[in-house]
């Protein structure tokens, strides 16, 4: 059996064309059903439904061969023990600083000024700022990241931007790109010693699929 970890949304619908391109039809729709495990037209393969940040844990242990996640999520977590063989240029995003309207960020930077800056995404805020010599006491959030800066809880936030809607919508200003985000296709390595052709079969399948040899 090959296991596939999967988040629902964004990710498990722009796999689907990938998991077609390998063969592989899921036959269950996960926003109608409460099952987490997915049955395929494949019956050696599988999906299950996990939460984004949970996948490169179930892959990390082998609780999936496989597994789809974002970059942020990747870098956040760590990737001790995962092989990561494919960008598969899906979920495209980017990590970026905002802040409020108004808020001259140039000048706080400018002059020194100890920024409290509010986001889920600790681990790229850290290494962001300390490369730039920029000071900041990180707050840890697990979501709706942009209420911070209209309460007053933080002058600035780490986000995932895509359109740059939901900033706008809140009346924020992007002033910093960290990097461009895609999802990354994880494989445990000890799966693809011991489950070698399966696995090969689908990351060659991805592969071709985005056009790569
Ligand atoms: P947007 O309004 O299009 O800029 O989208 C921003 C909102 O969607 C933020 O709340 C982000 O956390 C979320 N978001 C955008 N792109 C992604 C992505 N690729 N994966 C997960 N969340 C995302």
């Amino acid at each position: 059996m090959i296991t596939l970890a999967l988040s629902k949304g964004r990710i498990f619908d722009e796999t689907l064309p990938l998991l077609k391109a390998a063969g592989i039809e899921v036959l269950d729709d996960p926003e109608k059903t409460r099952k987490l495990i997915l049955a395929t037209n494949q019956p050696e393969v599988r999906v299950v439904l996990v939460r984004a940040t949970d996948v490169p844990t179930y892959v990390q242990y082998g609780g999936a061969d496989l597994g789809i996640t974002g970059l942020d999520t990747l870098i956040e977590h760590g990737s001790d023990g995962l092989y990561q063989p494919l960008d598969l240029q899906i979920a495209k995003c980017r990590v970026s600083v905002a802040v409020r309207e108004g808020y001259d960020y140039a000048a706080a930077v400018r002059q020194g000024a100890r920024l409290r800056v509010a986001t889920k995404y600790v681990a790229i805020a850290r290494e962001f700022f300390a490369a730039k010599g920029v000071h900041v006491d990180l707050i840890k959030l697990y979501g709706s990241m942009e209420l911070a800066p209209l309460t007053g809880l933080a002058d600035a936030i780490v986000d995932l931007v895509s359109t740059g809607n939901t900033l706008k919508a809140n009346h924020l200003v992007e002033v910093e790109r960290i990097m461009d985000i895609s999802s990354r296709l994880v494989v445990n390595q000890a799966a693809l010693k011991l489950k070698r052709e399966p696995i090969r079969r689908i990351i060659d399948a991805f592969g071709q699929a985005l056009g790569q040899p």
